[in-house]
């Protein structure tokens, strides 16, 4: 990976908010929030609209508006560029000329590889007053000659030239960032999906892109594009002072993370305008030097996930004693200034025992608990209890794992209980990720260890299968989901990254949030 530091002395890029919305009603909300987001631009992307509904989007220009207008682009993605929208001309050229009719777009997005005709009808039609953006959606394999082509050919004939493609972090920092460094300061996009999908509209301002796309604000359950960040946190961001640093969470697989959300809030509460993006890492190798990379990019400190969590701990500097006794670090943090020291810490074990003394205010008596799992949280349970003087029974299918797991720990506090010798407990703790979608079904009778007036703590938050919350409730256990965790760790974490603590009443409402 050869990312150096880029250029930052180009006009920022314009935001443009992608518009979900498949109906007039839709988009006229949507058009509203993007506008208080502090877009630029919005995208109406016409290929997600009923064809029968397209005369409907005059309504979203209704006067008066309760909105202020900005410049909108129609974008027609095709499906062989990965949209809903026609391949054929003559059905392009008609959605659009049905949709300019109605409504005062600024520019129309049109496919470099099939609208070449039609761009010189529009020109004929709306000369200057229409701007056209052309666009590329590669695949992943598109070599770096044929990207540096494409970008050329489409900033040659167009406003702005944009190409799309899924890459992974390692090409992005390898290939893709140094492309981009050529064009710093045309009117061009280069931005990726999948795996390091964020990334370079994190770095848009500094590589001199002019358009950077973002969703709507909130929880990116309506986005279009997965890899777009919200646009009001992106807007805050592009206005900072250069230099405002950013935050990861690295893992593989990491979609469906919620950290990033849980972040912006903190961030936002306290009024950082940093952004906090995931980064999928797809192989092993790609971590060490996508971690240095990034941080001569901005990077200020990482969230660690399955399954680095050890190696996190491996590549640090210097270690806080959580991760040294659990051979796992979730937070890295460089120190500001020289040399910038890596530092690890095991904000899941911090936040676990945050929980453990609060469960122990809400009735369990401290003495004992069992842990369902033998991996990385079912360690960070252990250590907590452990720390809190209570005597740690682990159980697991996997007799051996389980086993290696509790030697790591003195056996005075930490015993092997297995599956068949369970019995009822104050606190039972679900440290495996049963209840997720596409988990398997839980081998292990943890119903046995449930008592009547006691506590399950369950580290997965929001499960796609809810049984282990019906059998507890069943039992007459209370139920406790894993979004404390999810919040606590994460505030750890956030103190580490920024000096700065998340709010306490922030924290109790995305509890609330996470949990239902
Ligand atoms: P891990 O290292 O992969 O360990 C998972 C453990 O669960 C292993 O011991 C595995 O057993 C066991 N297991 C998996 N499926 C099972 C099943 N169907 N029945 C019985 N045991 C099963 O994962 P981890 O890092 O410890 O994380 C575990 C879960 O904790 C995650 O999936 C996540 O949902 C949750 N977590 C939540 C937070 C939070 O912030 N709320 C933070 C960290 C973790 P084998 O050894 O036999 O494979």
């Amino acid at each position: 990976m050869t990312a150096e530091a880029p250029q930052s002395s180009h006009p920022k890029p314009q935001l443009v908010v992608t518009l979900p919305g498949r109906t007039p009603d839709e988009l006229r909300h949507e058009f509203r929030r993007a506008s208080e987001a502090g877009a630029d631009l919005v995208e109406v992307r016409l290929d997600r609209i009923p064809a029968g509904d397209v005369e409907g989007l005059a309504t979203i220009h209704q006067i008066p508006m309760d909105y202020e207008w900005i410049p909108a682009i129609l974008t027609l993605r095709s499906r062989s560029e990965g949209g809903e929208g026609p391949d054929e001309e003559t059905a392009r050229l008609s959605l659009l000329q049905r949709a300019l009719e109605v409504l005062p777009f600024t520019y129309v997005d049109l496919e470099l590889a099939r609208d070449l005709r039609i761009a010189r009808s529009l020109r004929d039609s709306y000369g200057r007053n229409l701007g056209q953006i052309f666009s590329a959606h590669l695949v992943e394999s598109t070599p770096l000659g044929l990207l540096r082509k494409t970008l050329r050919d489409s900033l040659e004939i167009g406003s702005y030239g944009k190409v799309v493609l899924p890459a992974t972090v390692g090409r992005t920092l390898g290939e893709l960032v140094p492309l981009a460094r050529e064009f710093a300061g045309q009117h061009y996009v280069l931005h990726t999906t999948g795996p390091s999908g964020p990334l370079l509209r994190v770095l848009a301002a500094p590589l001199g892109m002019g358009l950077v796309y973002a969703s709507l604000p909130g929880d990116g359950s309506q986005t279009v594009e997965p890899s777009q960040l919200p646009a009001d946190r992106m807007r805050s961001f592009l206005d900072a002072k250069k230099g405002t640093p950013w935050l990861a969470v690295m893992g593989h697989p990491i979609r469906h993370s919620r950290s990033p959300l849980v972040h912006h809030r903190f961030l936002e509460q306290v009024g950082l305008p940093w952004l906090y993006v995931a980064l999928d890492l797809v192989e092993a190798e790609e971590f060490r030097p996508a971690l240095t990379a990034l941080k001569t990019l901005g990077l200020r400190g990482v969230n660690v996930t399955l399954p680095y969590k050890e190696l996190a701990a491996e590549l640090a500097d210097l270690k806080e004693e959580e991760v040294v006794t659990s051979g796992a670090a979730n937070t890295l943090a460089w120190e500001t200034g020289s040399p910038g020291a890596l530092h690890a810490f095991n904000t899941d074990v911090s936040a676990l025992a945050r929980i453990l003394t609060e469960v122990g205010e809400e009735g369990w008596s401290g003495e004992s608990l069992l842990v369902l799992g033998a991996g990385g949280a079912s360690r960070a349970v252990i250590a907590a209890g452990v720390e809190q003087g209570a005597h740690v029974f682990v159980t697991g299918r996997d007799r051996a794992r389980v086993e290696r797991t509790v030697q790591d720990f003195p056996s005075e506090f930490v015993s092997y209980l297995p599956p068949d010798a369970l019995r009822p407990e104050g606190l039972v703790v679900n440290a495996t990720p049963v209840g997720m979608a596409g988990s398997a079904p839980l081998s292990v009778p943890l119903e046995k260890a449930f008592r009547r007036g006691g506590i399950l703590l369950d580290l997965v938050y929001s499960p796609a299968d809810p049984f282990l919350r019906r059998a507890a409730e069943q039992a007459g256990v209370r139920y406790l989901g894993g979004g404390r965790m999810l919040v606590y760790q994460a505030a750890e974490s956030f103190e580490r990254f920024t000096g700065r603590k998340a709010p306490q009443q922030l924290m109790s409402e995305l509890v609330r949030e996470v949990d239902g």
